[in-house]
This record gives C-alpha cells, structure tokens and sequence, in this order.
C-alpha cells in the first residue's frame, strides 16, 4: 500500500513537459491509493474490471475522470456508461452499437478510442487495419451517442526496444492516416499507448495519452488461484 509519490512528480512532469495526458492506472489497488493520488490533484484514473470501476467510483470524488482499459463485454457496458470518461479499449462494432444504446438511454454521448492490435501476442485483443477502415469507412452512420476520439494499442512485452517502437510506429501510422477525416461521429485526436514498462517510448512515437500503473501505485497482487 501507498503511492511511489516521487517517481509519480516524476512521470506527471515529463507528460505536463510533452503534453501527454497520464491516466493512473489503479486496478487492484486500494481506494486510499487513489485518495493519495487524488489529493496532489490527480484526477485521470484508469480501471480495467467492470465491478471493480463501479464499487470505486460509487465510493470516490465525483469529479474523478474515469477511463474504462480493459476489454469489454458487451453486457457489462451499462453498469460503467452512466459516468465512465472514456472507454480505450473498443475494438467491434457491435460493442460500439452497444455503447451507443447504453449512452443514448443516459442522454450522453460517450467518448471512445478503438482498440488496434499491435502486438506479437495472441492473446491481446484489438482490430487490425482492415477491420479498422471497415468500421471507420462504414460502421459509425447513425451513430450518435458514441464520439470516437482516437486510438489504442499495447505493445509486446519484451525488452526488445526496436519491436516495441516498431509496433508503436505502426499505431502512429494508422492515426495519421485518419486523422484528417473528421465527421460528426469522429475525430482522432487521442494516441493512447504506454505503459509502466515502455512509456517513455511510446512518448518519443508520438503518444500523447499514457496509461502507468505499477510505476505509481507499486506492483499487483493478484489473488492465487
Ligand atoms: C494494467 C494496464 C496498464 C498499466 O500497466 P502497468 O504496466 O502497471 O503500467 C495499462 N494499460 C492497460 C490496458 C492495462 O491493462
């Protein structure tokens, strides 16, 4: 228990300086860390179980912005769409036409980030570029209590640098390419990637939002199984 406080100066100085947004990753961890953080003004918490954002939010400041990360089941969505302030990990339209349903019952128009996959592994989900310009080419007409703001990716875990900033690169690239095609439903502006291990990199290819959690907040316990 307890916050790296100044490892966290640290890291929030070097986003201020690069103006990237750092979302604080706290799944797992007690809401006195949150409090921790919240009281030298953190506001941007990331959480990637459902019941768990929910049974902390309920007990936490409202103006908390609270970033949904994991990956999400499509009946799940209503529990977090009352007050969740933006969902990364999105990566199928019909989680999309869901999020929208959801939203369009709570009068909100929910911000999302679509999920690609960058990764070597097969286990982390995402789009890939195909998919990507299906949904963007054909998938968001009609649309209109979701905005999609941008892009998320997680790279492989390795300490292999060059990989790592070669899948970054690529995420970069696919962001590029749709930045400029800006319709009512659309506009990429947020490159959500970085995390404890390779945040720094992903800064230097171009992430403005990173999403640090074992830095901050010290590593998971999870429960044995
Ligand atoms: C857990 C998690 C993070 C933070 O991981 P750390 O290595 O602890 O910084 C970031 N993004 C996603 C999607 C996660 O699941």
């Amino acid at each position: 228990m307890g916050i790296h406080k100044e490892l966290f100066l640290e890291i929030e100085s070097t986003c201020k300086t690069k103006v990237v947004q750092l979302v604080a990753v706290s799944k797992t961890k007690p809401v006195e860390d949150i409090m921790e953080l919240y009281a030298l003004g953190h506001r941007d918490f990331g959480e990637n179980y459902v019941q768990e954002l929910v049974d902390k939010q309920a007990q936490l400041p409202a103006d908390i912005r609270w970033h949904f990360i994991g990956h999400l089941q499509s009946n799940k969505v209503k529990y977090i769409i009352p007050f969740v302030h933006l969902i990364h990990g999105v990566d199928s339209l019909s989680l999309l036409k869901e999020i929208n349903k959801q939203a369009s019952k709570h009068n909100r128009v929910v911000d999302c980030l679509l999920q690609l996959h960058i990764a070597q592994e097969e286990t982390k989900f995402g789009l890939d570029k195909d998919e990507l310009r299906d949904i963007l080419d054909n998938g968001l007409v009609g649309l209109e209590n979701i905005k999609i703001c941008g892009l998320m990716g997680m790279a492989t875990f390795t300490n292999d640098v060059a990989k790592v900033r070669a899948e970054y690169q690529f995420l970069r690239s696919l962001f590029l390419q749709y930045e400029n095609r800006i319709t009512k439903n659309c506009r990429l502006q947020i490159l959500s990637m970085g995390m404890s291990a390779d945040y720094k990199i992903a800064i230097e290819e171009g992430s403005n939002m990173v999403r640090v959690g074992s830095l901050i907040f010290g590593e998971r316990d999870y429960p044995k199984k």
